[in-house]
């Protein structure tokens, strides 16, 4: 369905990223990679799909690192058609003691990146007259939790960003939609597991089990596999009229 597409994934050296990339991938489409830690793991899983496979360091917090991306994206790809702002951080502390460094690269990581991917990728995607951009939010883009100050901020501003792009964007082929996870058990989630574990002095079973219980009704974690099958629907010629939404995938989180 996405042959000759090119997707880029950003985050997507791990989790949620990860799948998305994959899903997109057993679609048929060419696939950018970024993020940190091991690449050669992420990159051979994309490649065994038979897709030609990429990969851009660029570190998200910072400006010339995402232009330089999309440059390397136009010379190796011929353009980015699928893009997909994924890459993200957390930090939890009352607001009081939150760490002034940590408040700044949440905003910038989880919010202002998807600010320049799109600004710079976005004007290829009109001029070959089909697009899709897909934004990781959160429950937290919806609703919020005590503790999580920057974070609740980033992901509502990135839903808010998602909704005035899509109506920029409403009368031409490029559609702009945010996908809302609640918990899904990625590296970002298990340090939270480990912390309520500590606090609660549980096993990691049963601080999975509280995580759970206190927001998502389903008691079920969200997966990347599941989250991949929701950005591939987005990408259908099906989702053309989905715009501006933020599609939550929470177990019931934000039902209540
Ligand atoms: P993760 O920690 O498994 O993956 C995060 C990815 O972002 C990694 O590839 C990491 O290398 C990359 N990254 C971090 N900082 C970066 C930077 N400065 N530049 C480039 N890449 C950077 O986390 P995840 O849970 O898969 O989270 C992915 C996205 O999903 C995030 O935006 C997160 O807020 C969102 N999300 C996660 C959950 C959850 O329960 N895990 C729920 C809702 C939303």
């Amino acid at each position: 369905m996405l042959k000759g597409k090119t997707a880029l994934v950003t985050g997507s050296t791990s989790g949620i990223g990860l799948g998305i990339a994959l899903a997109l991938a057993r679609q048929g489409a060419n696939l950018i990679l970024n993020g940190f830690g091991d690449v050669d793991g992420p990159k051979a899983e994309v490649a065994a799909l038979g897709v030609k496979v990429g990969y851009h360091g660029a570190d998200m917090s910072k400006p010339a690192d995402i232009a330089a991306m999309v440059a390397y994206a136009d010379v190796e790809f011929g353009g980015i058609d699928i893009l997909v702002n994924n890459a993200g951080i957390q930090h939890v502390a009352p607001v009081q003691d939150f760490p002034v460094e940590k408040w700044d690269a949440i905003i910038a990581i989880n919010l202002t990146s998807a600010f320049h991917t799109t600004r710079l990728a976005l004007p290829g995607m009109l001029k070959k007259n089909w697009g899709r951009i897909i934004n990781v939010a959160s429950a937290h883009g919806l609703v919020a939790s005590a503790q999580k100050s920057a974070y609740v901020a980033a992901k509502h501003g990135l839903v808010g960003f998602t909704k005035s792009i899509a109506l920029e964007t409403a009368i031409t082929p490029v559609t702009v939609n945010a996908i809302c996870p609640g918990w899904v058990l990625t590296p970002l989630v298990q340090k939270q597991v480990d912390a309520l574990a500590e606090r609660e002095g549980v096993d990691n079973a049963e601080a999975k089990r509280r995580l759970l219980a206190e927001k998502q009704p389903s008691l079920q974690f969200t997966t990347p596999d599941e989250l991949g099958a929701l950005a591939v629907f987005l990408c259908t010629d099906a989702a053309i009229n989905v715009r501006g939404q933020a599609w939550a995938m929470d177990g019931g989180w934000t039902a209540v």
